[in-house]
């Protein structure tokens, strides 16, 4: 992961949250308030733009200025906490570049991140769901030393795992909790938008 590897990266999940934009809504309306699609489309259009604006000298400046403006951008709960992680992310990217092991320490702080604002553990049905695998997978590629744009794919595929994994769940966190057993039977739209974010950064970096 290098400084334009990164803002390659915030450029593709606008384009791809863009594109899936009356998705995430529609999951969100199911099981939500139906905003899911446009607070992310908000927060990742002005993020792509703060980032293309900025100098950085490093990766982690990248992601912090992301983090820092989908925390601003955005009014429900995926915004501190993909604000908060993306923070996270670039805390721990303090370098112009970063392997893949460094950078699997870093999505394990914004795996911490997350946790720590949203109390949600595995099986929750939220982001974390796909996140976490996701973050296992990457650092298992990672010690194993097969490149970034392998475990970039292998957390990928592992989010999407997790993504379809949250449909026969019962939610326990967020507005979806509200529900109760009515939850049961709906993909997660953070789960989905966390899967379109680990398959963007596959997808920039193959
Ligand atoms: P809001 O629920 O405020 O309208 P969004 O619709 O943008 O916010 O985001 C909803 C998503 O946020 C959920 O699908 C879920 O994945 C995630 N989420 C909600 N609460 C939590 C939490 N406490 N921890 C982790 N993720 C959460
Ligand atoms: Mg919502
Ligand atoms: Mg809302």
């Amino acid at each position: 992961m290098d400084i334009d590897l990164a803002r390659a990266w915030v450029q593709a999940i606008t384009v791809a949250v863009g594109q899936h934009k009356d998705h995430l809504t529609q999951l969100d309306s199911a099981i939500g308030d139906a905003d899911h699609g446009t607070n992310l489309d908000r927060g990742f259009t002005a993020a792509a733009a703060a980032v293309s604006d900025l100098n950085p000298d490093t990766v982690g400046a990248v992601l912090i200025k992301t983090g820092t403006t989908l925390i601003s951008a955005i009014g429900g709960a995926s915004g501190p906490l993909y604000g908060g992680a993306f923070r996270a992310l670039g805390q721990a990217l303090d370098t112009p570049a970063a392997e893949p092991l460094a950078f699997a320490g870093a999505l394990a702080a914004g795996l911490e991140s997350i946790q720590k604002l949203g109390t949600a553990v595995p099986g929750d049905k939220t982001m974390i769901d796909a996140y976490a695998p996701a973050v296992a997978a990457f650092e298992e590629q990672a010690r194993q030393g097969t490149g970034f744009a392998a475990a970039a794919e292998a957390a990928a595929d592992a989010a999407e795992e997790g993504m379809r994994g949250t449909t026969p769940l019962q939610a326990r966190k967020g507005r979806a909790s509200y529900l109760g057993a009515r939850s049961v039977g709906h993909q997660d739209p953070g789960a989905t938008s966390t899967a379109l974010i680990f398959r963007a950064l596959a997808d920039t970096a193959a």
